[in-house]
């Protein structure tokens, strides 16, 4: 692995270089170390890149198509008759625009949910990113032998992923409850366990969701999935909105990652507010996300932390809520030892992974604050170069291979919606 050294970069308030080899950072100091590349970081700010715990990448293809519909209106008649004839090549493609999208915008990780995980598992190979990729489960039409398929088919992706690097990790992603059989959710369970993979899934976004299960078995999600034993699992839960106190403290106990998308919640209007106070007091993990393009309608955390901040002091009338630091944390420091990643400290012998943030755009001066323009002055585009695994993804601004990618992208996204519009 060829190593590099970032010179002139600037870590809290000193000057720096920093080099990288075999994946790690080896040193942090003045030195001029001899390297295979060198990146002139001409006076920017090192930071950790950011942590996405919640996006369906390709669904990039479906951004801005099926905006300010009734929830139900869009999933059924803007995305699943669409997703339902989606091919490889599409997801792939549609996976690609998303990690070009999160790589400006300072993302080298994210935690994903979508269709066909080999597609966005070489995109993910190809651009240099990490990612934790879900196999997906949806299974509430299906019989007991198209059952027994996914099961077969979710074994044989986990037999395949030595097929990639250590950037990629596998996750098994049963979609929400209501989409998913007690049964195939226990068999989940059971295969998480059985390979200390992480469980992802959607948890108590809607009002109805948990009404609808309270109706069917006396119980709300979260105890339901505390019964059946996803609770036990290395659980992550996307929303997260609509909870009792005792869920509430029965995702603390289990220490669950609780992934919070407040952009997604607000234009899909689920009319609740992320309990951030109380999860985090009881011990519950808050990891910020974005969710799928199709919501929100973009990838950038900078713009997430800020409204997730936002959110919490209109929501309780207090502009003391969610403080700058505590936002950070959310894409930093929170869920980094669970995915398996460095927090927001940058040290010799972590990952080298980094981001170069852009101190002279005036959104950044004068500079008071570094916390407090991040989350809330500045937005993706501060980004100036990114660093995964000691390899050089984004060069002042400049993604090699960027206008092929968007234009595969789009041409992916017109075959897919023809394909159902004309049929
Ligand atoms: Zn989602």
């Amino acid at each position: 692995m060829p190593t590099l050294l970032i010179k002139n970069a600037v870590l809290n308030g000193e000057p720096v270089n920093i080099f990288c080899e075999n994946g790690l950072i080896s040193a942090i100091d003045t030195g001029d170390h001899p390297a295979d590349e060198t990146l002139d970081a001409n006076g920017m700010i090192a930071f950790p890149p950011l942590i996405n715990a919640h996006t369906h990448s390709s669904m990039t293809l479906f951004r801005g198509n099926g905006d300010d519909l009734p929830l139900m209106e869009w999933l059924t008649q803007r995305v699943w008759p669409y997703e339902r004839s989606i091919s490889r090549d599409e997801i792939y493609w549609g996976a690609k625009l998303a990690i070009v999208e999160m790589i400006r915008s300072g993302t080298v990780f994210f935690n994903d949910m979508y269709w066909d995980f080999h597609a966005v598992a070489e995109a993910v190979e190809e651009m240099g990113v990490r990612a934790s990729l879900a196999s997906v489960m949806i299974d509430f039409t299906d019989d007991a032998s198209a059952r027994q398929r996914q099961f077969d088919r979710i074994e044989r992706e986990y037999e395949q992923l030595n097929r990639y690097s250590d950037r990629v990790t596998f996750a098994l992603g049963p979609h929400a409850k209501y989409t998913v059989s007690e049964e195939s959710f226990r068999w989940a369970a059971d295969f998480c366990k059985r390979y200390n993979v992480i469980l992802h899934t959607h948890l108590s976004e809607t009002e109805k969701e948990v009404k609808d299960c309270i109706a069917e078995h006396g119980c709300t999600q979260v105890e339901y999935f505390h019964r059946i034993g996803v609770l036990e699992t290395r659980f992550v839960a996307a929303h997260c909105v609509w909870l009792n106190d005792r869920d509430i403290a029965l995702l603390g106990e289990h220490g669950v990652v609780c992934a919070h998308n407040p952009t997604s919640n607000m234009k899909l209007a689920v009319n609740g507010v992320y309990p951030y106070k109380k999860l985090r007091d009881s011990g519950a993990i808050t990891a910020i996300a974005t969710d799928g393009a199709g919501s929100n309608n973009n990838l950038d955390l900078f713009e997430e932390m800020k409204i997730a901040a936002l959110l919490q002091k209109f929501d309780k009338d207090d502009t003391t809520e969610l403080n700058a630091n505590e936002v950070l944390d959310m894409a930093t420091d929170n869920p980094s030892s669970f995915f398996g990643l460095g927090g927001r400290k940058l040290e010799v012998g972590r990952q080298a992974d980094l981001i170069l943030l852009n101190p002279y755009l005036p959104e950044m001066n004068p500079p008071h604050d570094l916390a407090s323009h991040l989350v809330y002055s500045a937005n993706g585009s501060v980004v100036d170069s990114v660093i995964c695994d000691g390899r050089v993804l984004m060069k002042h601004r400049e993604i090699e291979g960027m206008d092929e990618i968007i234009a595969n992208a789009n041409e992916a996204a017109r075959n897919m919606f023809a394909r159902v519009d004309d049929a």
